[in-house]
């Protein structure tokens, strides 16, 4: 339903797996279309977003170029200590990374300077096709609430994500459930009443019971596998 509601929009079609690699980066605590900008602004500078082009250019004029993104002076080193590191150990591309089984190549991912396992999984998920289900913030509280997972760390939930979803939809439920998080199913005051899927959602349904009670709902108990 959430699928049909906000059909999948692929990002990073068209760019190369290395400019996904940055874009995510980017993408850390701002916004998609502070993000975007951050990017294009790159992009503006350099011309081409290669971990040649980048790793040439100084963290000053990096950081300038990403100023929009925010964290600048953060975001700058890491994307070009990534660049060195890709030209280094993967003579200038990703594509020998995401060649590899899911899990060493997002081991290989993890090991270069400010890449974790989100970043990682989203270049792997967007760039490489690769089965994996990237958690985000939106993601993290709707499977919470949804009781596919009562912790919050990051492996738990992937984890709990993976098991709950058929591999060929992960990518389309990743991004429909990003959007859904957004749209309605926010941090504060979810917009429940507009809601789709509320009638199968385990934190509204407790909501609504705790309500017929007059009291606070309890926390459901999470759902094993
Ligand atoms: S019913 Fe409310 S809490 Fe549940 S998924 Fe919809 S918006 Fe989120």
């Amino acid at each position: 339903m959430l699928e049909r509601r906000h059909p999948p929009v692929d990002w990073a079609a068209g760019i190369s797996p290395f400019e996904t690699l940055v874009s995510t980066i980017l993408s850390q605590s701002t916004t998609v279309a502070n993000e975007r900008r951050g990017l294009d602004g790159l992009r503006e500078v350099l011309g081409r977003i290669t971990p040649e082009s980048v790793a040439a250019a100084s963290e000053s004029t990096i950081a300038r170029a990403i100023w929009h993104a925010g964290l600048a002076r953060q975001k700058a080193p890491r994307i070009r200590a990534c660049a060195r590191e890709v030209r280094q150990r993967w003579g200038g591309s990703l594509d020998p990374v995401l060649a590899l089984p899911t899990r060493e190549a997002r081991d290989a991912l993890m090991s270069l300077p400010g890449v974790g396992p989100k970043t990682a999984d989203v270049v792997l998920a967007m760039a490489g096709d690769h089965p994996t289900f990237p958690v985000d913030t939106h993601i993290a509280r709707i499977a919470r609430r949804w009781c596919i997972v009562d912790r919050s760390d990051y492996k738990a939930t992937r984890a709990a994500l993976e098991a709950w979803t058929p591999p060929a939809k992960r990518m389309a439920w990743h991004l429909a459930i990003i959007a859904h998080g957004r749209e309605l199913c926010r941090a504060r005051n979810p917009l429940c009443d507009a809601c789709p899927v509320r009638r199968d959602c385990d934190w509204y349904r407790a909501r609504q019971r705790g309500a017929r009670r007059g009291a606070r709902p309890g926390r459901p108990a999470a759902r094993s596998g």
